[in-house]
């Protein structure tokens, strides 16, 4: 057997180097770390070949004093803690003093650092862990650490390095939230000799979010702020119609710690409700600050992880938070209902005026002499003016490892991807006019440079939910007696069932009542859906029924009555009718999403079809 020893120190490095670095951007992350932890107020990144090749960070922080640089390479070695109580109280970022010697077992490594007061720089290099060299040199205050050659002794670890596209991304994602959660300071990204990304270093978060994400985002971006006992919650999310197919574009804080944590994830999606199509995530970065012996920072070797003491309210607080937001950032006009709808009883019912309404499918036709048939918009939210542009070096910053076969680096498929994949929306038009309306089913809308295609029955969806809602909301879901009451034979158990529910069914606008031992009679019905057959209706009763058995019925019910009430694909529409519903649609708080979370519009922009015609 072979006997045990106690492994020679440079080995002892290599296998921690596996732990802590798996690729060229987690040493970037331990380097910037590092200088963060200096109190540094700028750091530079430089990267060639996704850092696979070189990779270079240089802070102004406090530097190290020549007598402990050649301590700071030993395992072990730190200036952070003391001993394992301080574990429970850690402020800075790093604190296992592992970084260091294991990055220079395994690449070529040299510091250049100097501290106030000191006449020169220290300068020592490694190369596989062995020392090159140690001088004094001249250089400004702060630290430079360069990193040459990557894993060119570990030939395994080298080999699962990817592309050096797919590393640089890499890098790009780590800085871009390095700099989410550092606002204060200012970074510098250069990939290749090409800056791509600077951030102003002025504590704003909101510019952090331009500088990384472009304007696509910028643009839409809302402010969180909620504070409780437990915790305050700062930072900035998006606006409900701009959502990826991933999470990566969020980004999760801890007291100055970006963390990944599922829970925060959750939390945020389940604050934007219904307003997100399934599979779709939101994006933004929140900064929780927490005691910090609430949590426990020291669960995986690199850090990312946390584990909270009080989860369930932390959950709670970063749902409100976010909910709180999206509701503060919508000017709420309760229901943008079309005039008519008010003043006459028999046009209130829109959707029987719609069902009746058949002719013909193009606007020009019942238009006025001279009309053009644009309209204005209703209210859209204010986008604010003077932010900070970004200096477009040709592309949008994209996280990294959005996927494995995501298209080639700025490539033009890349940039599709990125397009289809945010439906980002620049603002809601000023002016729209509709096109027409194509095979029953889709409105066809020009709202100026784009071209929209609008699915009819989950945009009144998205109306008829709403409308419902609030007023669920407000008690007062309007109701119309039915002429003739409408007698569903329901047998007796499912009689007696709606029965029961009667009360919560009069909430919903709905009364009912029994008739004989197993039928039902349907007295009113909510407005909007006075045209509603007796199936639908039976459907409608008894699936209320069915989903209130786990979970409050409302939700659901608001969500089936405004199913049943839209209009069916397959219906012809009236000029005027579509006119109302795109109004309506865009007076909704998410025109963008059904309640069923389908998206009701998709946009093809002008370029694009340019693009595809070749003429541009
Ligand atoms: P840790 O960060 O866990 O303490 P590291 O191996 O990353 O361990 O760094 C070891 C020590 O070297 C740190 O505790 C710190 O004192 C010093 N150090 C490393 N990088 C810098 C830097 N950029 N500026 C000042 N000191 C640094
Ligand atoms: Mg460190």
């Amino acid at each position: 057997m072979t006997p045990i020893i106690v492994l020679e120190e440079n080995t002892a490095n290599k296998i921690a180097a596996g732990e802590v670095v798996e690729r060229p951007a987690s040493v970037v992350k331990e380097m910037v770390e590092n200088s963060l932890d200096a109190g540094a107020t700028s750091i530079d990144i430089e990267i060639r070949e996704g850092g696979k090749e070189y990779l270079r960070v240089v802070d102004n922080g406090r530097g190290i004093p020549p007598e402990e640089v050649p301590l700071a390479f030993e395992r072990h070695a730190t200036s952070k803690i003391r001993s394992a109580d301080d574990l429970f109280r850690i402020i800075t970022l790093g604190f296992r003093g592992e970084a260091l010697p294991s990055i220079a077992a395994v690449s070529d490594l040299e510091m250049v650092t100097r501290t106030q007061g000191a006449p020169a720089a220290t300068l020592i290099a490694f190369s596989g862990g062995k020392r090159t060299r140690l001088e004094s040199v001249g250089s400004p205050l702060g630290t430079a650490v360069t990193v040459q050659r990557l894993f060119f002794n570990t030939p395994a670890r080298y080999k699962f390095l990817n592309q050096a596209a797919s590393e640089r991304r890499h890098v790009y994602d780590i800085v871009g939230r390095l700099a989410l959660a550092n606002p204060r300071v200012r970074f510098r990204l250069v990939s290749d000799g090409e800056e791509i990304m600077v951030t102003p270093g002025d504590g704003n978060m909101e510019a952090v979010m331009w500088s990384i994400y472009g304007s696509r985002i910028g643009k839409h971006l809302i402010p969180v702020h909620r504070e409780s006992s437990l915790a305050a919650v700062n930072g900035y999310i998006c606006k409900p119609e701009i959502h990826r197919g991933n999470r990566q574009a969020q980004t999760f804080i801890i007291n100055g710690r970006i963390v990944e944590s599922s829970l925060l994830a959750n939390a945020m999606e389940k604050g934007y409700q219904t307003m997100l199509p399934r599979r779709r995530y939101p994006i933004g970065v929140l900064a929780l600050t927490l005691d910090p012996s609430r949590i426990d920072v020291n669960v995986h070797p690199t850090k990312r992880e946390i584990r909270f003491s009080d989860s369930s309210e932390v959950y709670k607080q970063v749902l409100v938070a976010v909910r709180q937001a999206l509701e503060a950032s919508t000017p709420f006009e309760p229901w943008h209902i079309p005039a008519q709808q008010d003043e006459s009883p028999e046009r209130s019912s829109w959707s029987r005026a719609l069902r009746s309404a058949g002719g013909p499918g193009f606007v020009q036709e019942t238009m006025e002499a001279g009309d053009s048939g644009w309209r204005a918009a209703p209210a859209m939210p204010p986008i604010r003016p003077d932010r900070p542009t970004r200096s477009e070096p040709g592309h949008t910053w994209e996280p990294a490892g959005t996927s494995t076969l995501s298209p080639p680096e700025g490539s033009a498929a890349q940039a599709k991807a990125r397009e289809s994949d945010e439906t980002g929306f620049p603002g809601q038009p000023a002016m729209f006019r509709i096109l027409g309306q194509f095979r029953a089913t889709y409105i066809l809308v020009e709202a100026e440079d784009e071209l929209w295609l609008i699915d009819q029955h989950a945009a009144h969806e998205r109306i008829l939910y709403e409308r419902f809602l609030t007023g669920l909301q407000s008690r007062a879901i309007k109701t119309q007696a039915l002429l003739v009451p409408m007698n569903l034979e329901l047998g007796p158990a499912a009689a007696a069932a709606v029965l029961e529910w009667s009360s919560a069914f009069e909430e919903l606008g709905f009364e009912v009542a029994a008739f004989g031992s197993k039928d039902c009679l349907v007295r009113s019905v909510p407005v909007d859906l006075s045209g509603i057959g007796g199936k639908d209706l039976e459907e409608l009763l008894l699936g209320v029924i069915n989903q209130g058995q786990t979970k409050d019925y409302r939700e659901p019910a608001l969500i089936l009555m405004a199913c049943k009430g839209a209009v069916k694909a397959g219906e012809e529409l009236s000029p005027a009718l579509m006119q109302e519903l795109v109004t309506s649609l865009l007076s909704t708080r998410n025109p963008f999403t059904c309640p069923h979370g389908r998206p009701v519009i998709v946009r093809l922009a002008l370029e694009d079809l340019h693009r595809r015609f070749g003429r541009s």
